[in-house]
């Protein structure tokens, strides 16, 4: 009799785990899914302005490659990424990077940067 509620009070947890994974891995998914559709807004206007200014102004492809090296280099490390600032959490107050849709610590949504 003890045994069977130890082991009912043992599914019940396991149940209610495998239930909160879930739910955090949806939201993932989710976020994940708003991430790439970012990424393809931001890729297709990368390419239209730099077609506009190959075509209008005469930007060699070497000069776009010398630019980008040059503000990659900003945070003085050529990573092949964006130089990132740091935002505080409006909740446990710990910083993340500006990029992050959610706090890395609570999961709380973060404003988003002003630009
Ligand atoms: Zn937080």
């Amino acid at each position: 009799m003890l045994w069977d509620m130890i082991q009912q009070s043992q599914i019940h947890d396991a149940q209610s785990s495998a239930a909160d994974a879930f739910r955090r891995a949806d939201q993932v998914r989710r976020d994940v899914d708003r991430s790439q559709a970012t990424i393809d807004a931001l890729a297709l206007s990368c390419a239209a302005m730099w077609e506009l200014l190959s075509e209008k102004l005469g930007v060699a492809d070497q000069e776009l490659m010398a630019k980008i090296e040059e503000i990659d280099l900003r945070d003085g490390k050529l990573d092949g990424k964006m130089p990132s600032a740091k935002q505080e959490c409006p909740d446990c107050t710990r910083n993340n990077n500006s990029k992050r849709v959610r706090c890395i610590y609570c999961g709380t949504v973060l404003p988003r940067p002003p630009f």
